[in-house]
């Protein structure tokens, strides 16, 4: 078995919605499709919540009829039968007067509110449900509500979802092609919850990992993961192969395509994904899985917005628990760092939540020195393979800088990564640089895309 995601823009128009059918059915394999909701949706959705929570009644009826009148005429294209249209504007109807029904509810709580958001993947797949049956696809709608469940510090707990879907799953054993929902699940108090924006690929991946499935394919509309950036870098290509380390950090590191939790249930179970493009289905993609093929450099990711703080220990030389006293700071702000570089007697840190900066400086000066600190600094994070037995790597990267000034280097952390800070001014010239350097430079193109 395998599970296929599709995201908000592949299903965000009825004729998108025609060619998944296409996708889904053609190989003639069981797959669970884990859908998005239609692209807007979860915006809109939320914004009704916001109005609502202000206490604008009237303005939250206004967006919901305008989300309404957008699903009204989706549902036109979507179905070419009396029949199929008619169990459509049976959908939406039933959805809309739940969503109207929660104007009244007051207070508006975050129950009503996660309850709101959880409607955009509810209607999207019931929608494209009865298009199956139209079409004379039988597909088993299974409710995401009844096997994803997140335990009281937001996680997923995958015994439940391997047990609860598993029980589901045995029952239907005629059944080849099952559609469920991304990105809602419910909460310790069996409440409706969501695995956070852009949770439907974590969905994919729990599934996964729950049914340990052939395979996970997250299709967008995009041809996989890029070497580089492509709104900065000119010359990019989508990598054809990743293993989930790196892919994790790419992720993290501004690869939005995916969600950066979604390869931890993956790799867990050892299950591969593929990213797949929608418009494309022909490509190749990018195929993450335990192993890869030999190459080292792989891709350049960037994170902006940062800020490094500089923390002197002039009286701590050879001491120790200067390290502890000075992450029990962040912690005690729920601050994450993202990156760090130590000498002697000083640390450099960076953080991309500067909310409670002023605090977090005040109390690092009770016991370090502290000079101002950097803002608007950028990582560039470059992954790979480069295990310790590697020589020249660093060479390359730090030749393609050789003009860019560098405030903070990480080497050795990871054997998938090497990270640098640099002004956010810098950050289109040091991926072009990279770029030409460790991809151009080397004819990588010529063993990317040459087929596996
Ligand atoms: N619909 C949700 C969102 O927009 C989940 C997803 O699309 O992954 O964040
Ligand atoms: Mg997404």
């Amino acid at each position: 078995m395998q599970v296929w995601k599709f995201g908000g823009t592949s299903v965000g128009k009825p004729e998108r919605m025609h060619s998944i059918k296409n996708l889904i059915t053609e190989d003639g394999n069981r797959k669970i499709v884990v859908l998005s909701a239609l692209s807007g949706t979860t915006n809109a959705l939320i914004s009704i919540g916001e109005s609502l929570k202000s206490h604008n009644d009237a303005e939250a009826t206004q967006k919901i009829n305008e989300l309404y009148a957008h699903y009204e005429s989706f549902i036109k294209e979507l179905y070419s039968t009396e029949a199929g249209y008619a169990e459509g504007k049976a959908i939406i109807e039933k959805e809309f007067s739940f969503i109207r029904s929660l104007v009244n509810i007051k207070p508006f709580s975050v129950k009503q509110e996660k309850e709101i958001v959880a409607e955009g993947e509810l209607l999207s797949t019931q929608m494209f449900e009865a298009y199956l049956r139209e079409e004379g696809i039988s597909a088993a709608l299974l409710p995401a509500l009844d096997f994803m469940l997140i335990d009281a510090d937001n996680e997923p707990v995958l015994k439940f979802t391997e047990e609860k879907l598993g029980a589901i799953l045995g029952q239907l054993t005629d059944k080849q092609i099952f559609i469920t929902q991304g990105f809602i699940c419910r909460n310790p108090r069996g409440e409706v919850d969501n695995l956070k924006r852009g949770g439907s690929d974590y969905t994919a991946s729990l599934i996964g990992g729950a049914i340990v499935a052939e395979e996970v394919q997250i299709w967008t509309d995009i041809d996989g993961m890029h070497n580089n950036d492509p709104r900065i870098v000119k010359k990019t290509f989508p990598i054809r192969e990743l293993t989930f380390e790196e892919a994790a950090e790419l992720a993290y590191f501004g690869a939005k395509i995916l969600h950066p939790s979604t390869i931890t249930p993956a790799k867990m179970k050892g299950v591969p994904v593929r990213l797949k493009n929608t418009m494309e289905p022909a490509a190749y993609g990018t195929l993450i899985a335990d192993k890869t093929s030999d190459r080292e450099i792989k891709a350049i990711a960037a994170k902006d917005n940062l800020t490094a703080i500089y923390i002197h220990s002039t009286r701590m030389l050879n001491a120790y628990g200067f390290l502890r006293r000075v992450f029990e700071v962040f912690e005690k702000y729920k601050t994450p760092v993202d990156m760090i570089t130590t000498s002697e007697v000083s640390v450099s840190v960076t953080i991309d939540n500067d909310e409670h900066l002023e605090e977090i400086m005040a109390e690092l000066r009770q016991f370090a020195d502290l000079e101002e600190c950097d803002k608007d600094q950028t990582i560039v994070c470059i992954v790979g393979n480069f295990s310790a037995d590697k020589e020249g790597i660093a060479l390359k990267v730090l030749e393609a800088m050789k003009n860019i000034p560098i405030r903070m280097i990480c080497y050795g952390a990871s054997e998938h990564n090497i990270t640098l800070l640099i002004h956010g001014k810098n950050k289109a010239a040091a991926l072009n640089a990279l770029n030409e350097r460790c991809f151009l430079y080397e004819d990588a193109m010529k063993d990317i895309f040459s087929a596996p």
